[in-house]
């Protein structure tokens, strides 16, 4: 899950990292006086999206006056953005974070991802902060620092203070530095995530040292044991995904026309590469889960329903522990539950196939039977063509 600025900043604030002032952050419909300007400014307004490079998006304003940051924080709201990392698709900004701005002496990026080669978490580290670091990795890969961290013990003392030196972090903010590298690495370690980058870290005019960004990604699968990430609005997902996601289904919805339903990741993958090898697009991926009982498969076809893209639907479940025949009379109900008006296709295997194969044919719905992977892609990538 990817938190916003704001809620990255919330996660920050907990470990002691130093942060602006904030004066508030506002939805779409509060009242603009929610923001508390009574400071002497000046303040920075900053969209609360899903994506970074606000900055040179428009995302990102600063304000001399409180009057001007009310009226910037009014007109952001709402406002649709697309920045180098939306891919072309444009956010809408539906809330508005207005931190107290600070007079910037220097800009340091940093983070701490995943290092799979490593099998570790590592520190991503540049004294050019503030660009993109795609760019300077492409660019000058000779600048960027990386220390492989040992998750249990942490950022150890020398590997924090051996950063600084590399960092050229002055004499004044070396310990605040060595506090921060450590505090986030556990801001890492303890809520499960993937990615934790401030960009820009920044040494103001005043000598100070703070975070002014956050981006933070977790992991989906600790989300078990994060009850307060849990609980936390999903900025992502469509409604689609929210909905299957509720009662335990695996959808991302995806851009062709071909809905998908099969039971396990790995098959659904299959499946989606299979639609492509035979020249059409899937509209999801969908893993009904082990059970694919009749209430699942029901739910499953609702779902794909859902999606106006759909042109054909192609179920593709194998029989394992469930037999192929209580799956096809699963089918046959749920189809008969939600009235599916476009093309089917089925294509059971495994556990007592022929028994299966038997209950649809007899089933009297209007769908097509294939007897391999292969031939069902063919017929649903044609069919969605008809
Ligand atoms: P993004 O990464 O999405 O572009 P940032 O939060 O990094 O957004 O902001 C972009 C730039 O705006 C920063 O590099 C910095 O120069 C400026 N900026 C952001 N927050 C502040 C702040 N609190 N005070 C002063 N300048 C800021
Ligand atoms: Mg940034």
């Amino acid at each position: 899950m990817k938190l916003l600025e704001y809620e990255g900043k919330d996660v920050f604030a907990r470990y002691g990292i130093p942060l602006q002032k904030r004066c508030g952050v506002i939805k779409i419909g509060d009242s603009l006086d929610k923001l508390d300007l009574s400071g002497k400014g000046p303040w920075v307004v900053k969209a609360q999206v899903l994506a970074g490079g606000r900055g040179k998006a428009g995302g990102v304003k600063l304000a001399k006056t409180a009057a001007e940051a009310r009226e910037l924080a009014g007109k952001m709201l709402g406002m649709k953005m697309i920045t180098h990392q939306t891919q072309g698709k444009s956010l809408t900004v539906e809330e508005v974070l207005v931190d107290e701005a600070c007079d910037i002496g220097r800009e340091i990026y940093i983070s701490v991802v995943l290092d799979r080669k490593a099998g570790a978490p590592s520190i991503i580290a540049s004294a050019e902060g503030g660009m993109s670091i795609e760019e300077l990795a492409h660019t000058h890969p000779e600048k960027i620092i990386r220390v492989p961290v040992d998750a249990e013990a942490g950022l150890l003392d020398y590997q924090a203070r051996q950063l600084a030196f590399d960092l050229n972090i002055p004499k004044k903010n070396f310990c605040d530095f060595t506090d921060f590298a450590k505090s986030l690495v556990k801001v890492f370690v303890d809520n499960d995530a993937s990615l934790v980058e401030v960009n820009p870290l920044v040494i103001t005019g005043d000598e100070r040292l703070i975070a002014i960004d956050s981006k933070i990604v977790t992991d989906d699968n600790a989300l078990f044991r994060h009850k307060d990430q849990a609980a936390r609005p999903d900025h992502e997902a469509s409604e689609i995904e929210k909905e299957a996601k509720a009662i335990g289904i695996n959808h991302i919805g995806l851009d062709g026309d071909i809905g998908c339903m099969v039971n396990g990741a790995g098959l659904a993958m299959a499946t989606l590469d299979t639609v492509k090898m035979a020249g059409g697009d899937a509209a999801n991926f969908l893993d009904v889960g082990g059970g694919a009982n009749v209430d699942q498969v029901t739910k499953a076809f609702q779902i794909i329903l859902k999606d106006p893209k759909v042109k054909a639907i192609l179920v593709n479940i194998f029989g394992g522990i469930m037999k192929c025949d209580n799956i096809a009379a699963g089918v046959v109900e749920a189809s008969k539950k939600v009235q599916i008006k476009m093309p089917l296709i089925v294509r059971l295997e495994g556990t007592r196939v022929k028994e299966g194969k038997e209950i649809l044919a007899k089933s009297g719905l209007k769908l097509e039977q294939a007897d391999s992977l292969w031939e069902a892609a063919q017929k649903a990538v044609a069919a969605a063509k008809r």
